[in-house]
């Protein structure tokens, strides 16, 4: 070593010391020189950092009360019981109120060759340091508890943290994993796994919740939901990773679970012929089955969330929230528990004929009904097949009945026929011979001729009796119910028609009096008459109003068809007037006996939008009333 050099080695720490008070104060740290039984000295940034004015003189009980209450008696002791050997080296709070408080540490080391207690060192302000402590112990106290495995890593792999929840995860405690890497954890095929995610931590992406597969100490291999995300210092540089995984295993076993369960009912739901729909107790559609999409031509994402009264035609799609709302706030039953005939609507606003049993369940977070849906179309339309080649007998039989009954009548009417005809002819021999004719014996040969022409009368009333026969049985009937059933019966094999089917039930008529079994037929017929002549429309719309007409119900089929033929109209409710290949042209003739014999009218109107409309009335029980006052 060169001596300039140590001259110049000698000088600078001499310069130092005698700024070393500025030199402390720029660190933060304040110098202090105090004897217990005497004075206490403070540099001015001493003073600062205890939180009293500087350059004045003090003394040690008046210096002690610049510390915290609780720590005061600490730094007493220590500050009396120093030795040249130990200095003393203590933190302490000061005793400004508690959220200003600063955390002091206070070195300081006694001089020999002063008096014995005196000791002088250095404050410096150690609030920020605290703050952390503190805060990693809080971390600290997390991290130990939390059940999920907690593990810091460098960017190279090497595990610089685990805690319990890692252990009792893994297996493996921290002494085993802390320094080494998770290569252990990985199963087979999967080493790579970890690289890849903390290649991608480093280019800084979090590395969200995915679900991984590692082995256990012993041996067991268990899925895990892993978080990867990088750790930082406060300037930003990526200092490793932390990985947080949770142990998944039971979850995912019960959730396989759950879901075989779920494939297994959906099988059989998707087997059974029934369609099901579950709604809420808002009608909100919940579940769709796949029959149910066949069925209504709705697939189940698109329906699923929408309210099931889109599965019916008006009016019942603007009645059904009322209904539910009914029954859940009344309890009252109407359909829950039991099936009904009632009509669906599919997509494309076309509608057939379908039962409908509800059940209700109680779930865990809300009501929910669930209707199975029999479609009646191909059930009814075998029955209707037998139901149709029965009425062509009965037909038939009706027809030969009445050919018999047409030759009787022949024969019948011949008679009074016959009769009047030669009391006419008598006559017109009287009136021949002029004056000399007997008045007398005139008036009695119209007489009989008249009387003939009665029985002639009779027996042609008797025949229109014979075909609307059948002993009528009266009731009081609702009147939507009967016309939803015919309806329903109705559009039995209207597939090939694909008819939209609207209803509009007026308030007023509720109820009727009459024989539903006939009232039925009659509509049956008007909607058969109005699907028949629409077949070849390029509007097919059938609507069936009801409205109240006095004492009556008018009831109206209205079809979008061509409307009635021109040859046709005048004898339109004659018997045997068709203009159909394979009709009797017997319906609507039989249809108006019936409505007449009901006390009511039939008759026809043209379709205001194209088309014909069948109107009918029929007595109410305010009729019935009005006729028995
Ligand atoms: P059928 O249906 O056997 O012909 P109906 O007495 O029921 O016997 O009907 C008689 C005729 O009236 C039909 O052939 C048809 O020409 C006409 N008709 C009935 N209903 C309608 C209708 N809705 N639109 C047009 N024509 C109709």
């Amino acid at each position: 070593m060169e001596p300039g050099g140590k001259t110049t080695g000698s000088v600078a720490p001499e310069r130092l010391e005698a700024h070393a008070g500025r030199i402390l104060a720029a660190a933060g740290t304040g110098i202090w020189r105090l004897d217990p039984a005497g004075e206490v000295d403070l540099s001015a940034s001493a003073a600062a950092l205890l939180g009293c004015p500087a350059g004045k003189a003090m003394g040690y009980d008046d210096f002690l009360t610049l510390v915290h209450a609780d720590d005061r008696e600490n730094l007493d002791t220590a500050l009396r019981s120093h030795d040249a050997d130990h200095g003393v080296d203590l933190d302490f709070r000061t005793a400004s109120p508690a959220a200003a408080a600063r955390w002091i540490n206070a070195r300081g080391q006694g001089f020999a060759d002063e008096a014995p207690r005196a000791i002088a060192g250095v404050f410096t302000d150690i609030s920020g340091y605290k703050q952390t402590e503190a805060q990693n112990s809080r971390f600290a106290a997390i991290l130990s508890t939390s059940e999920a495995a907690i593990v810091g890593k460098t960017l190279d792999g090497v595990i610089t943290d685990w805690n319990a929840g890692a252990e009792a995860i893994f297996g493996y405690g921290a002494a085993e994993m802390v320094g080494t890497t998770i290569a252990r954890l990985m199963p087979e095929g999967h080493a790579d796994e970890s690289l890849l995610i903390l290649e991608r931590v480093r280019r800084g992406e979090r590395v969200q919740l995915f679900e991984a597969r590692r082995r256990r100490k012993d041996g067991e291999i268990i899925d895990v939901s892993v978080t990867v995300s990088a750790v930082r210092d406060r300037d930003g540089r990526l200092l490793g990773a932390s990985k947080v995984a949770r142990d998944i295993t039971a979850a995912k076993r019960a959730q396989a679970a759950l879901q075989e369960r779920e494939e297994h009912l959906q099988s059989i739901l998707d087997t059974v012929p029934d369609a099901m729909v579950v709604i809420d107790a808002q009608g909100r559609i919940r579940s769709f089955s796949v029959t149910a999409e066949r069925l209504f031509g709705y697939r189940a994402d698109e329906i699923i969330g929408r309210n099931v009264s889109l599965l019916m035609p008006s009016p019942y799609r603007e009645q059904h929230d009322f209904y539910l709302h009914r029954y859940l706030t009344t309890g009252d039953k109407h359909i829950i528990g039991s099936s009904r005939v009632v009509i669906g609507q599919r997509q494309d606003g076309t509608t057939f004929p379908m039962e409908l049993s509800i059940g209700e369940t109680s779930g865990q977070q809300q009501r929910q009904f669930t209707g199975f849906v029999r479609d009646l179309t191909e059930r009814q339309q075998t029955q209707q097949r037998l139901h149709e080649l029965q009425s062509e007998l009965a037909h038939m039989s009706r027809f030969t009945a009445m050919g018999e009954m047409a030759s009787t009548l022949a024969h019948e009417l011949n008679q009074p026929l016959t009769a009047a005809v030669s009391y006419l002819n008598g006559c017109r021999r009287l009136l021949a011979r002029g004056a000399a004719a007997d008045p007398e014996m005139l008036n009695e040969g119209i007489e009989r001729a008249a009387e003939q022409a009665m029985r002639a009368g009779q027996i042609i009333r008797r025949l229109r009796e014979f075909v609307a026969r059948g002993e009528t049985e009266r009731r009081t009937e609702n009147l939507p119910k009967l016309i939803e059933e015919a309806s329903a019966l109705a559009l039995v094999g209207a597939g090939q028609y694909e008819v939209r089917v609207q209803f509009d039930f007026g308030p007023e008529a509720g109820t009727v009096f009459a024989d539903k079994i006939q009232i039925q037929q009659v509509l049956l017929n008007l909607i058969r008459n109005a699907m028949e002549a629409m077949q070849d429309s390029p509007r097919r719309e059938l609507t069936i109003s009801t409205r109240a007409a006095g004492a009556m119900a008018e009831i109206r089929v209205a079809d979008t068809g061509p409307g009635v033929s021109e040859q046709i109209t005048a004898q339109l409710f004659q018997p045997f007037v068709t203009s159909k290949a394979k009709g009797m042209g017997i319906g609507l003739s039989i249809s108006r006996t019936i409505v007449e014999a009901h006390g009511g009218r039939l008759w026809v109107e043209p379709n205001p939008g194209g088309g014909t409309a069948f109107h009918m009335t029929l007595r109410t029980m305010a009729g019935e009333h009005a006729d028995d006052d």
